[in-house]
């Protein structure tokens, strides 16, 4: 398991590098077994060692020598409830933070919103951070989406493995700095639910599809 520490501590050191989160912010999970490991509460990324990672089983064990991130309840929360899911990423990063606080969902005002699987980013009530109800209204947020914005806190990406959610934040990041910027300017036209089907027909023989020509 040595590996996906490394992974999951390469990747929390990616998301600060890319300015995504700063400080002790955020915290992020992958899968392991008949469980998962989490960063350790309260650390910067750029001090974690593996031995600092806690596993924690979804039998509700504990192995490591840290306490966990205090946001564990939701990682376990999706990750025991989402089988296509294996690491799970949370951020304040900036431009999602900013519409969160806002209370904004994101809508389809680009056609790239298709990349959450769902058709909008929806924004959870606000919780207090590290409690069941966060959790709780998290996932609801989720719903058929791989990605959420927090009410006056952050956002929170879910992944096959560690890149592609590390990817998918980037992607969700961008989004949101696109969305802030165009509202600038006046309100921004969104796509139709028709429009959105299309594009996600679309996708499914977009890039390096398994049925594409050698
Ligand atoms: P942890 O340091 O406990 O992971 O908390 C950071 C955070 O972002 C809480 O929501
Ligand atoms: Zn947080």
């Amino acid at each position: 398991m040595i590996a996906l520490r490394e992974s999951l501590i390469s990747t929390a050191q990616a998301l600060s590098s890319a300015g995504l989160n700063t400080g002790t912010a955020g915290n992020l999970s992958v899968r392991a077994g008949a469980g998962f490991l989490i960063t350790p509460s309260g650390m910067p990324a750029a001090a974690m060692k593996p031995s600092d990672l806690v596993w924690l089983g979804f039998d509700g064990s504990i192995q490591g020598q840290r306490e966990p991130s205090s946001e564990w309840r939701l990682h376990q929360d999706i990750l025991r409830g989402r089988p296509e899911v294996n690491a799970v990423i949370h951020s304040h990063a900036m431009f999602a933070t900013t519409l969160a606080c806002l209370r904004l969902e994101v809508p389809a005002f680009h056609y790239l919103i298709a990349v959450t699987g769902a058709s909008r980013i929806r924004c959870a009530p606000y919780t207090l951070f590290g409690t069941q109800a966060f959790s709780d209204t998290a996932v609801q947020a989720l719903a058929d989406s791989k990605a959420c914005l927090l009410a006056n806190h952050g956002m929170v990406v879910l992944g096959a493995d560690l890149n592609d959610a590390l990817r998918l934040t980037i992607e969700v990041e961008t989004l949101c700095e696109r969305y802030w910027r165009a509202r600038q300017l006046g309100d921004p036209a969104v796509l139709s639910e028709a429009e959105m089907a299309a594009v996600f027909e679309r996708f499914k023989t977009y890039g390096q599809w398994a049925g594409a020509p050698d």
